[in-house]
């Protein structure tokens, strides 16, 4: 199989490595965009040229999380990785974003290979109206509130008639509660969320609009961020279906230049995929560009495939770094001279 593959099986490759590609294992083999041996891509000028790391290593390396700025993919060589045909899934649920974390990073160690994915989330438990003013009036006297919790999905494939051993798997970790185990085929583990997205279709989800907010924290100011943007998140602002994802992964399995993520050893991801109704859309949008605002503020490095409101030269270059926006801006007057690849999209001056 792919070493890595993104939740959603639906979104294409080209798409998806004009973005960067994180997937659940990613936090061993880096982004999809980590994982190609080489591209066929068709440039701004019309010309076909195949790209690798050896080979046109110029485009290869601005079209991988490129945002269709220098061309388009056509054909992707990706490395595969043995896999063994069973997953069993534990289900652990963590009252504190510390230990959960503290955790991960027993599992993210170089070299350990007992631990296949991880998968975990920010789940609002709800508490009830709080009182944030004068009076009763929602949002300005009172305000509903969550208890975060923060539930971690983990796997260790194996196969048939040589299951693992499960003290030892959870002896590793110390969650609140561990709540269930599953066991999966390997494709049925790849299609885990396709009963959420019957479910998205069947709750209205589907049809609202999708502002969804992902950025890479810095492991050290992770947890900060993390409980103060949830502090003032009402649960009802994620709609029904709505759901804040984590990543956590090792920052060095990553190279793709133009995927940008803090250094260190470690890294979380977090993504809010709100959905949100029409009439709530514009004071939904001002809230997920102060909470962008406030994840660089951390140190954070937006993901590029949601809702971005860099709309200057200057904050596309603040992104990628000086070096590399320079290496950019060179890039598009070679491969896409008149501009005709995502126009608008990336100021360049
Ligand atoms: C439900 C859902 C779950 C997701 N889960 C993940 C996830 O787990 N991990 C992750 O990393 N991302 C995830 N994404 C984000 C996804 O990777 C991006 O939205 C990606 O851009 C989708 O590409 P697409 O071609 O399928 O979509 P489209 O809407 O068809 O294309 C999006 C953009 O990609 C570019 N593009 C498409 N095809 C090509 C091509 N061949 N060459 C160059 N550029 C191209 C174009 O700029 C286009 O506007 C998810 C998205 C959704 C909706």
């Amino acid at each position: 199989m792919p070493r890595v593959l993104t939740n959603n099986l639906g979104v294409s490759l080209g798409g998806t490595l004009s973005v960067a590609g994180l997937g659940v294992a990613s936090f061993r083999y880096g982004a999809q965009v980590d994982n190609v041996t080489q591209l066929e891509v068709v440039t701004g000028t019309g010309d076909i040229v195949i790209c690798s790391p050896e080979e046109n290593t110029d485009l290869f390396d601005m079209v991988r999380s490129g945002l269709s700025q220098f061309g388009i993919i056509t054909k992707v060589h990706v490395q595969l990785r043995r896999a063994k045909p069973r997953v069993r899934k534990y289900f652990l649920l963590y009252d504190d974003l510390g230990a959960l974390m503290k955790d991960c990073e027993g599992s993210m160690q170089p070299g350990d290979e007992t631990i296949h994915s991880l998968e975990s989330w920010c789940s609002p438990c709800f508490q009830g109206v709080k009182k944030i003013g004068e009076g009763m009036e929602l949002g300005e006297g009172a305000q509903t509130f969550a208890y975060w919790m923060y539930p971690l999905h983990v796997t260790v494939e194996y196969d048939e008639g040589a299951e693992p051993n499960d003290a030892e798997i959870l002896g590793r970790f110390s969650p609140y509660r561990h709540t269930e185990t599953s066991d999966f085929t390997q494709h049925e583990f790849c299609e885990r969320l396709k009963p959420l997205f019957t479910l998205w279709d069947r709750s209205g989800y589907t049809e609202m609009a999708h502002p969804w907010m992902e950025t890479v924290l810095p492991w050290e100011t992770a947890q900060e961020f993390i409980e103060l943007a949830l502090s003032q998140l009402p649960p009802q602002a994620l709609g029904p279906g709505g759901h804040i994802l984590l990543w956590p992964s090792r920052a060095d399995t990553s190279k793709a230049p133009l995927f940008k993520h803090p250094d260190g050893d470690f890294v979380m991801g977090w993504g809010i995929l709100p959905g949100v109704p029409q009439q709530f859309l514009d004071m939904a949008l001002t809230q997920l560009d102060m909470a962008s605002e406030l994840s660089i503020g951390f140190g954070g490095k937006r993901y590029l495939s949601g809702y971005i409101t860099f709309n200057s030269a200057e904050k596309w270059e603040a992104h990628f770094g000086s070096e590399t926006w320079a290496r950019m801006k060179e890039a598009k007057r070679r491969f896409d001279p008149d501009g005709i690849l995502n126009p608008g999209f990336i100021q360049y001056e």
